[in-house]
Order: structure tokens, then sequence, then C-alpha cells
């Protein structure tokens, strides 16, 4: 039996819904989160995992439906959090039936959901399931690879940092450590490179990408993965992996910003925001600086040009500033500030929502 308890968890954290699925043909079985859908249809990506139980599937998708709701809200976008985990090997899974049973299942949700790719499905899996549901973005030959727009928004966000911290946000006085050179840390390096970054440091476990980079910008000094956290420079980027500010690294950062990609960065959110904070280093929290995928799979759904992707994610650099204030003024790490603005924005628009008018 589960000692899990589902809905005291949706009763601490007020969630709306949660679906369980299981597709009698395909074997598709999984579960949809729906966190809050305040400000619009929850939106969240579908990813396939081969948990060790059933209660870690659910919690997984708990969490990141969670997320999602703070980085729409964060963004400025009209959408909700959601979030869906497929149980299962996604090496062995996959087929054309069991990504339309997906869809069938989105479907019924009727628009209170919209699904995405995620870790181990792609645009091609999605193509799928749109056969079955308009409910789904990040389509092939729509919006296209999110990554070059989020290494953009966290491009804003580093400026948005440079100029709280150290009042000017010229690229060219600054030094850089960036951990991870795959997508989003290589369209990342680019642009500081672009724009003269005075050096510019990173760390890669897979060599195609080392090599990527040491022919691309042999200035860019390649140092070891556990390097990375002590280099003596200005902007610690971490665009690898979730987990990576811990009692183990924080301690080693010595630069004064640390601003990047990837997700869930902070190990114990309790802990090591404050940690951070303590050590005086400026943290540009997660869920805000890395919405630019987030934002451009929005302008897709909404059948805006590509160009107002890229004109919203310059949006990130304002957002951050009134975090980093909030945080300021209420004495607390910035990463509980970026959800304190998260949250102050639904309750604002859903307060204005009460004042009923009729609809256009
Ligand atoms: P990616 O897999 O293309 O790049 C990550 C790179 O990190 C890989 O090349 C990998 O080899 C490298 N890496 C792994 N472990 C490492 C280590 N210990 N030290 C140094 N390098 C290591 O992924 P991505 O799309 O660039 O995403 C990076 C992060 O950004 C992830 O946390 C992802 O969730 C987040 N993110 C990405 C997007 C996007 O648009 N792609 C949007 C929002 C958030």
């Amino acid at each position: 039996m589960s000692d899990f308890k589902v809905f005291e968890y949706m009763e601490k954290h007020k969630y709306e819904q949660v679906v369980y699925f299981y597709d009698r043909t395909t074997g598709l079985k999984g579960i949809t989160v729906i966190h809050n859908t305040t400000l619009g249809p929850a939106l969240g990506g579908t990813r396939i995992w081969n948990y060790e139980s059933e209660d870690a599937a659910v919690m997984d998708c708990l969490r990141l439906a969670r997320g999602m709701t703070y980085k729409a809200a964060a963004a400025g976008l009209n959408l909700g959090g959601g979030k869906t985990v497929l149980i299962g090997d996604a090496t062995k899974v996959k087929s054309e039936a069991y990504f339309r049973a997906l869809g069938r299942y989105v479907q019924a949700l009727n628009g209170r959901y919209i699904t995405a790719e995620d870790v181990n499905t792609s645009t091609k899996d999605m193509s799928y399931v749109h056969m079955e549901t308009d409910h789904v973005v990040g389509l092939e030959g729509k919006s296209g690879n999110p990554s070059p727009v989020t290494a953009l928004g966290a491009l804003y966000g580093i400026k948005a940092s440079l100029k709280y911290r150290f009042g000017n946000e010229d690229i060219s006085k600054y030094t850089f450590a960036v951990q991870g050179a795959g997508q989003t840390g290589y369209y990342l390096i680019n642009h500081l490179v672009e724009l003269g970054a005075k050096k510019v440091y990173f760390s890669e476990i897979n060599p195609k990408y080392i090599e990527r980079m040491k022919n691309e910008h042999p200035e860019v000094e390649f140092v070891n993965p556990d390097q990375i956290y002590s280099m003596d420079v200005d902007v610690f980027s971490p665009c690898a992996l979730g987990g990576v500010l811990n009692n183990q690294t924080i301690p080693q950062i010595k630069a004064k910003i640390i601003a990047g990609t990837a997700n869930n960065v902070l190990l114990d959110e309790d802990i090591h925001g404050p940690m951070i904070k303590d050590r005086g280093i400026l943290y540009a929290p997660d869920f805000v600086i890395n919405a630019g995928g987030l934002i451009n799979v929005y302008v897709e759904l909404m059948n805006w040009p590509q160009e107002k992707a890229l004109a919203d994610v310059k949006l990130i650099y304002d957002r951050l500033l009134e975090i980093f204030e909030i945080s300021k003024e209420q004495d607390i790490h910035t990463q509980l500030a970026a959800k304190v603005f998260a949250k102050n924005r639904i309750e604002t628009i859903k307060n204005l929502h009460d004042n009923y008018i009729p609809k256009r």
C-alpha cells in the first residue's frame, strides 16, 4: 500500500486535478496533473520515465506541474501549470498508436491542459498526439527548436543581473564560466563571444560538444567539470543539470552572479536559496531566466509571428530587476522572491476577473 496521500498534497498546494489514464490497446500508462488554471489553460510537456514506483511518478508530476504555474505566471503569459508523465521505458514503449492514445486523453480534457515535448519525447511524437487533439504545441515546422530563444532569454537575464549587481551590463567588461555546452549553453556562449566577453570558460562531458567549441571558438577555454564552480569569474552560468547548487558546490563559488538556463538548479530551495544569499551572490531564479522556451511555444499557441517571441524574451530583463527588488525589500532569497512575484500576478488577475463583464 502506498503511503503518499495525493489528496492531502493537493489540498496543501492547491492543485485542481490529477488524472490517471491507462490505454488497453497500447499499454499507455500516465498521469496528467493540472495545478492552477487561473491565468489560462495549463501547459506543460509530456515526459516518459521508468519510475521506480507509481508514487514516484505522481510526485514528480505534481512537482513539475506546480513549477509550470510559477514559470508561466512569472513570464507574463496567460497560461496555467500542468504536466504529464508516462510510466515506461522510452526505448520500448513509443509508437504512433501510443502517442495517439495520449492525444485522446489530452483531448478529453477539452483544452484545460495543453501538452508539448519534454524529456524522452520529441516533436515527431507530438505530431502523433496532434492527430487526435489540437491541444499540443512545439510541433514540427511551427515554433521550432526552443534552445536559441532560451539562450537569448538567459543573455537578457545575465545583463539584468550585471546591471543590478555591478551597475553596468556591458558583457565585454566581465568573465564567465558556463557549465554545459549542449544546446542552450552553446547558443549562450555564442552570444557572449559575439558581445566581446572578457573571458569565457566552459565545462562539458560530451567530447563532441567539447570539440565543436574548440573548433568554433578556440578562445573559449575548456575546464574540467569539477573545476567550473571555483573559477574566479564574475558570472557562473549553469546550463547543464539540475541540483548543481548544493552544500558541496556553493562554498566553492567565487562568482558574484549565478545565472544560466538549467532547471531546478537549487538542490533544496529552502536551504540553498538562503545559503547563496548569505554568501552575497546574486542568483537569477531558474524558472524566470530560462522561460524563453515557454514564451516561444506560447507565441506558437497564439499564432503570433516568431519575432514576437524574440521581443517578449527581452522582458525577462525587467522581470528579474523587479524580482531582485522584492528580494531586497522583503529580505528574502531571490528564488522565493520570484515565487512571490508569480503568486502576486496570479492573485491580482484572479481578483480582476472576479469583476464580471460580459465576454467580447
Ligand atoms: P543539452 O542536453 O543540450 O545540454 C546540456 C549539456 O550539459 C550536455 O551537452 C551535457 O553533455 C552537458 N553536461 C552534462 N553533465 C555535465 C557536467 N557534469 N558538467 C558539464 N557539462 C555537463 O540540454 P539543454 O537543452 O541545453 O538544457 C540544459 C538545461 O537547461 C536543462 O536543465 C534544461 O532543463 C534547461 N532548459 C532548457 C531549455 C531549452 O530550451 N532547451 C529551456 C528551459 C530550460
